[in-house]
């Protein structure tokens, strides 16, 4: 019941180069890969290593951590053979600003344990120490046969290309307005330093590229550019998204466009956690803004009602809540025993208008009682009515089909498999 129409744009990803990132391919016709970034102290082992697990326990392809201090470059292999003790090859990447060369040339365990560097071209260092900093980063990268991201980042743009950008376009007959002199000078820093990066020796299939903004329209103009003017690999994501709805808004509106557009070969959601929150969340949004778009499948979709004056209680919106909960968090177990169980479609309806209509295009659907109605909730299963369910354990048995339906459909594989 789930089989999405072709989206004919998004089917067509733009041809790239691709990158192995240790387990983990980027690019071309590879799956767009979700990944995310810590925020616990690198130096703090366990910490770090707990966080980078929780990520890729919740989907995170790839795990970047900062290495900003000796403390933290010498972290780095520790945290790796913790991840690897717990059986998590989840390739960690170095990001590295200012001191890079150095930390890297200091600890070579550090490269050795690293799956990709990042390096920032804006803060790599500055006049005569700039060319030779980033050349020594690039040379480790060699040494230790590692991908490099070049990412570029508005808030850190390499001023000496800035200038230079600017005082080319102060002599255009028509000069662009400072926008546009800002987003070419970001993208002429990312296609500058990817030169030089082959000049110094590192292969063309072993660099990404990003250059990040803050603002969605910004983002959709530079990387449409970008795409047009390279066949690097681009790590695509909206910068300092910000917190909340707002974060996940403006993330969704400037990936969304450039996704539907084949841009775009590995994402991340720059979310600012709440106060206490799930870093994983950054993880979450970024699979569902690529399973709601149907480029990916992570994890079961609970399609729900919004809910109206046919409502008058909160058990359907529990209900909804519950289901997905509980599919997410079965998948880590489910991902690894059954074949497909990603594209389970599974509805929740809070009355008859539309509820036994959307629960018959789910693979199984429920259509509350709205109020006035019977107290009766008819389980659709495959487009079929099987059962009726009433009474105060609903929840409960509706957790029942739901299990029962991923064992008879997305059997268990064959243990050598598992
Ligand atoms: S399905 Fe029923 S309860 Fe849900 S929004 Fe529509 S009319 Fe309201």
């Amino acid at each position: 019941m789930n089989a999405s129409p072709n989206i004919s744009a998004a089917a067509v990803r733009r041809p790239t180069r691709q990158v192995r990132i240790g387990r983990v391919t980027i690019g071309s016709d590879a799956p767009i890969v979700v990944q995310s970034m810590t925020n616990t102290d690198t130096a703090d082992v366990l910490g770090t290593a707990m966080q980078v697990a929780e990520l890729a326990r919740a989907g995170s392809e790839i795990v970047r951590i900062t290495v900003n201090n000796e403390e933290a470059a010498k972290a780095v292999p520790h945290i790796r053979d913790r991840l690897l003790a717990l059986n998590m090859e989840v390739p960690l990447v170095g990001d590295f600003h200012y001191n890079g060369h150095t930390l890297l040339t200091k600890y070579p365990a550090c490269a050795e344990a690293l799956a990709k560097l990042r390096i920032n071209p804006g803060n790599v260092g500055a006049g005569t120490k700039r060319d030779p900093q980033f050349a020594a980063i690039v040379e480790i990268a060699c040494k230790y046969d590692k991908p490099v991201r070049i990412g570029v980042n508005w808030g850190s743009l390499d001023q000496s290309v800035l200038a230079r950008i600017m005082d080319a376009n102060a002599r255009l007959a028509e000069p662009r307005d400072a926008g546009a002199v800002m987003r070419e000078a970001l993208i002429v820093s990312a296609l500058e330093s990817a030169a030089k990066a082959e000049e110094y020796g590192l292969a063309g299939d072993r660099i990404i590229l990003s250059a990040k903004v803050s603002s969605v329209q910004d983002l959709v103009a530079v990387y449409r550019d970008l795409a047009r003017r390279c066949d690097y690999p681009l790590h695509l994501g909206l910068t300092e998204a910000g917190m909340g709805s707002k974060g996940i808004v403006a993330s969704t509106a400037a990936l969304a466009v450039l996704l539907q557009e084949g841009i775009g070969d590995t994402i991340r959601v720059s979310l600012t956690p709440e106060p206490g929150g799930k870093r994983t969340e950054e993880v979450v949004v970024a699979q569902e803004i690529l399973q709601t778009m149907g480029l990916r499948a992570f994890t079961p979709m609970v399609t729900a009602c919004p809910g109206c004056g046919r409502t008058t209680s909160t058990f359907f919106q529990e209900l909804a809540s519950s289901i997905q909960t509980y599919v997410r968090e079965q998948m880590p177990v489910w991902r690894e025993e059954r074949d497909g169980v990603e594209n389970l479609t599974l509805a929740v309806m809070g009355c008859v208008v539309n509820g036994p209509g959307e629960s018959k295009h789910a693979d199984i659907g429920i259509s509350l009682p709205g109020t006035g109605e019977s107290p009766a909730a008819p389980v659709y299963v495959d487009g079929e009515r099987t059962v009726t369910l009433r009474g105060d354990n609903i929840a409960a048995e509706f957790r029942a089909i739901v299990d029962d339906y991923v064992e008879r459909k997305y059997p268990k594989k064959a243990a050598s498999a598992v």
